[in-house]
């Protein structure tokens, strides 16, 4: 039997705890592109580019033009639960933005080499810090807002290196990550590019149009509009018409409060709405937000905070369905009717 070291307790180094935290935070490229999109909303950026080269492992870039970071605060920004976000447990009960938790770009710069260069608005130019919090600020160049450049993912951890697939497919999650939060988001613009070829660009639009153009025509053509409201709740967005609807799962997009999540409760509840319209083997396309109250749900279950926790579970199972039902009933005769006109 293997030997198992004995020795005495001791407190781990902080890298050592920063790349253990980052094998949740960052497990893969495409979680690197989502911290640093959440990050790029909550700065109130309106314009974001990402730069990817080979599938994100090689580089993630990513520039917004939001609020920036002051130049004495750029190393807090890349020390471990350090946060402008939230600053005691009432903050955290109602987080209103998307990271909360301060340990995305202190994980991110423990398993890649990064640079932070960024400019507030008041500021006459920008500064930069590079590598991690014990480092050095230097004057820098760039416009107003925020780039953060991530080099040679887990270039000093091999063991998960490893666990990477191809090129494509990082890339191919790295680009569903922009297009989940791209959806959400139309009142900003983004811009993605791999290897220095533009893939995708979105500028500031409307929902209908910017869920179109991310969908497709086959589900612009063959939606329902919906936006309900009940007492905290509110659902709004487009469900597509069982025309709309695919062998695989993948267009479906709901969020909660501007977040996009995989819950099991939602997913079924959406389901069983469009059970009287859709056949078991086929999956319905939609586009849905909920936003209620941050006090009446907890995004603080998992570090990828895909997954969320109702208060009150029963009552949104309750409320989605019934709004998804009601407007899925009311065209139904279009539904199995001209679904363009
Ligand atoms: P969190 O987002 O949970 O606060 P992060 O590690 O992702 O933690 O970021 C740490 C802090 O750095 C943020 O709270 C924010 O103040 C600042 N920050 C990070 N990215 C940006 C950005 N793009 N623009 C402005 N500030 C940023
Ligand atoms: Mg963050």
């Amino acid at each position: 039997a293997p030997i198992t070291p004995h020795r005495p307790i001791q407190a781990l180094p902080d890298q050592l705890i920063s790349q253990i935290a980052a094998g949740e935070v960052v497990e893969r490229p495409s979680a690197v592109v989502k911290e640093l999109l959440e990050n790029a909303l909550d700065s109130g950026a309106t314009q974001i580019t990402v730069r990817l080269e080979e599938g994100g492992v090689k580089r993630i870039a990513i520039t917004d033009n939001g609020r920036g970071i002051a130049p004495e605060q750029l190393p807090l920004a890349l020390a471990r639960h350090a946060t402008s976000k939230i600053a005691s447990l009432s903050d955290l009960e109602n987080v209103g933005t998307l990271g909360f938790r301060g340990e995305a770009l202190a994980s991110i710069a423990s398993v890649a080499a990064v640079t932070l260069t960024s400019r507030t608005a008041d500021a006459a130019h920008a500064w930069e810090i590079v590598g991690s919090h014990t480092g050095g600020v230097a004057p820098s160049s760039g416009a107003h807002g925020t780039t953060v450049d991530v080099l040679d993912l887990y270039f000093n951890t091999p063991a998960r290196r490893k666990f990477l697939k191809s090129e494509q497919t990082e890339f191919g999650h790295c680009a569903e990550v922009v297009r989940r939060i791209a959806l959400a988001r139309p009142d900003v613009s983004f811009s993605l590019t791999h290897n220095g070829r533009t893939i995708d660009h979105w500028n500031v639009s409307e929902m209908a149009r910017r869920s179109a153009h991310i969908l497709g025509d086959g589900f612009a053509q063959a939606r329902l509009a919906l936006d309900e409201t009940a007492g905290p709740l509110r659902l709004h967005g487009f469900a597509g018409l069982p025309t709309a609807s695919k062998a695989r799962a993948d267009g479906q997009f709901f969020y909660v409060n501007g977040r996009f999540v995989r819950d099991k409760l939602l997913v079924h509840a959406v389901r069983a709405a469009y059970q009287d319209v859709l056949h078991g083997d086929r999956f319905p396309s939609y586009v849905l937000a909920l936003d209620l109250d941050p006090a009446l749900v907890d995004v603080n279950v998992h570090p990828s905070k895909i997954e969320v926790r109702f208060r009150d579970s029963r009552a949104v199972h309750q409320f989605v369905f019934h709004a998804v039902q009601r407007v899925l009933a009311q065209t139904s005769a279009t539904a199995f009717g001209n679904v363009q006109a």
